[in-house]
């Protein structure tokens, strides 16, 4: 799950990214609303963390462009404590939630997961698909109730699959989900981690639909 991040503040960007990090999202920071405005435009990203209070393009604006065009990726703002005004006019703007600052870093986490969820049609914090359950505030998968051992990469690969179950996702999709915007989009590693796996998870439950992708058949 990739999130951008708008804040001005390179410490609290970097506080953000950790703790975004943690919560198993690959995190890209904006400082400028200009830059915000163009990577939220330009990459698929399935949560972003807006600041209101930027230099040059003001988070309303950047948020009143996305949506503008289209974009709905749900955002949450960052707003100045009894700033009332500031969050109304957020809502109105097109955010789905906000954080009033000084705010607790996973809180803003917990809620970005759960915004995640919801634009992905799920209301629970745990997915699951047949014997798979992903709790994802936790991050950790399991299967018959026993928790797998896998990579950061595999949770995220197999997290991605069981928010989509029983539908094709190609590899560019898994990519353009997976990796931040400064890093190269390997397939080559996609497929290995996807081989792997098939061998924890068991064989039967990713399907590969050649050139196309995969399916994550949750057996519902
Ligand atoms: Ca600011």
């Amino acid at each position: 799950m990739r999130c951008l991040i708008v804040e001005d503040d390179p410490t609290l960007a970097t506080q953000l990214a950790d703790a975004m990090s943690v919560g198993g999202f690959v995190p890209d920071i904006a400082a400028t609303g200009d830059r915000g405005e163009f990577l939220g435009a330009t990459e698929p990203y399935d949560v972003a963390v807006l600041d209101l209070g930027l230099p040059g393009l003001p988070g309303i604006e950047v948020l009143t462009r996305w949506r503008a065009q289209g974009i709905t990726m749900p955002v949450l703002i960052l707003t100045a404590r009894g700033d009332w005004t500031d969050k109304v006019a957020g809502f109105r703007a097109g955010a789905d939630d906000y954080a009033v600052k000084p705010f607790r870093l996973d809180e803003v986490v917990l809620r970005a997961q759960t915004l995640v969820r919801r634009a992905a049609g799920h209301a629970r914090a745990v997915l699951t698909a047949g014997p798979l359950a992903y709790d994802t505030q936790l991050g950790v998968i399991t299967r018959d109730g026993v928790a797998q051992r896998l990579t950061a990469f595999e949770t995220r690969i197999l997290g991605y699959l069981m928010h989509h179950p029983d539908r094709v996702v190609s590899r560019t999709e898994l990519s353009e989900h997976l990796y931040d915007a400064g890093s190269d989009r390997d397939f080559k590693s996609i497929e290995v981690v996807i081989g792997r796996l098939r061998r924890k998870i068991g064989g039967a439950m990713i399907e590969t639909r050649r050139g196309e992708g995969y399916v994550l058949r949750s057996g519902r």
